[in-house]
């Protein structure tokens, strides 16, 4: 008999943003004079075309795999040198951040990072995630078995949830001296859903808060690019202490435009530990290196070529335009939504902007709204946890004439 594994079975509801197409479907089915207008802001996924070199590297590795003398078969589980290496040096050493070469591991994107890095830790840790939080980390844990049940009106038994509301600024703070200890921390900056990123005196209080309690940070910096606060660090590295227990995930999706073409990578220092039961300290660099080389032969070489090009000077000059460009939506979606006399948050360091829902609506009651009366999609707070009731997200990802369409369709409803 072959056994189910059944902590997918305590997973809530659809993820959201499946709910959320399935609504946008039945409107587009009841109203379908209607559905072209759709505009979607809902899914943070981009809209314009790749940076033009990361297309010339990807279509000059597709020539080499046409030629027996350059023809690449299986390439290291990891990631390529080179490719690593451009990483290493492009993100972390010329910004002063000590990162080896091998520190980086190569992926087909963030997301499933997130969760496979479950894979080398044990069960029976305490996870903690902001409230509210990117779905993602939730249901890889639920499906890891690290929660309990769901609970009826959202969250998981045995998860600690770190509330972000408008009176902390939508950034988590440390837990109490008494509450109890969480063992692996997810944090996002700068921040989905709330577009806000950690300022540079919380993520030290975070790091501290690791040290003591000998927990681990899951540093989520899948938006870093638009990221230009001094005051807030774009890599968890620039916070001394970071490199014995921080994990930091990057993505190419937002910065290169990657959501289609599938890479990111782990950065997974020596020095980081976790602990056996009986206490001994157990570096996390070899079982990452294991994990991969045992489960993937690692990331398409043409996509590889793609990411490395990235750090040329004419691809760092193409990856700085694009994120320009939807860090305008942003600021466009923002200031639209404040003259509306919306309260909003985020929206300036990160393509999504947070705002409140007008009074006498709730999250999906607006969500709806929106999308009946504006033919706008957007992602109701609530979506996101208990603490994002109250509140939708709008993302910058789309082209500027939707963009501007949609600042006009919602001064209409
Ligand atoms: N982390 C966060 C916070 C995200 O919002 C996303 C995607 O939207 C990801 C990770 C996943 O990115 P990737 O496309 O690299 O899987």
């Amino acid at each position: 008999m072959a056994y189910v594994n059944e902590h997918y079975l305590k997973l809530a509801a659809g993820y959201l943003f499946p709910e959320i197409a399935r609504r946008v479907t039945a409107f587009a089915a009841d109203r379908p004079e209607l559905a072209k207008e759709i505009i979607r802001c809902g899914i943070g996924d981009v809209t314009e075309p790749l940076p033009a070199s990361a297309i010339r590297a990807m279509c000059g590795a597709y020539e080499e795999l046409a030629n027996r003398a350059t023809f690449k078969g299986y390439g290291p589980g990891t990631g390529y040198e080179s490719v690593r290496a451009a990483i290493a040096e492009g993100d972390f050493r010329a910004r002063g951040l000590a990162i080896a070469d091998d520190e980086i591991f190569l992926s087909d994107g963030s997301k499933g990072d997130c969760g496979n890095i479950l894979e080398i830790l044990g069960s029976g840790n305490r996870i903690a995630v902001t409230d509210p939080v990117y779905p993602a980390y939730v249901d890889a844990n639920v499906m890891f078995g690290n929660t309990g049940a769901a609970i009826v009106g959202g969250g998981y038994e045995g998860m600690t949830y770190l509330p972000c509301t408008a009176e902390n600024g939508f950034l988590a703070e440390v837990p109490s001296a008494d509450a109890p200890a969480p063992d692996i921390i997810y944090l996002c900056s700068p921040n989905n859903p709330t577009g806000t990123v950690m300022d540079r005196a919380r993520a030290e209080a975070w790091i501290a808060y690791a040290h003591k309690h000998r927990a681990l940070i899951f540093w989520d910096a899948a938006y870093e690019a638009y990221n230009r606060d001094p005051n807030a660090p774009k890599s968890i590295y620039e916070i001394e202490g970071a490199h014995d227990c921080a994990i930091e995930f990057r993505s190419f999706s937002k910065s290169g435009g990657f959501t289609g073409v599938r890479c990111g990578y782990t950065v997974l220092p020596k020095r980081v530990m976790a602990y056996t039961r009986a206490g001994t300290a157990v570096a996390l660099h070899p079982l990452w290196t294991r994990r991969w080389n045992t489960r993937s032969n690692g990331v398409s070489y043409t996509v590889q070529r793609g990411a490395e090009a990235l750090y040329t000077a004419e691809g760092k000059r193409e990856v700085r335009a694009l994120v320009d460009f939807y860090m305008e939506n942003a600021r466009i979606l923002r200031e639209g939504c404040e003259r509306l006399g919306l309260k909003t948050w985020g929206g300036e360091h990160a393509p999504y902007v947070w705002c409140a829902t007008p009074a006498g609506h709730d999250s999906w009651g607006f969500f709806e709204h929106l999308l009946r009366n504006a033919r706008v999609v957007t992602t109701p707070g609530a979506g996101f946890g208990r603490c994002g009731e109250g509140y939708f997200r709008i993302s910058a990802f789309n082209s500027r004439a939707n963009v501007e369409e949609v600042v006009r369709r919602l001064a209409r409803v």
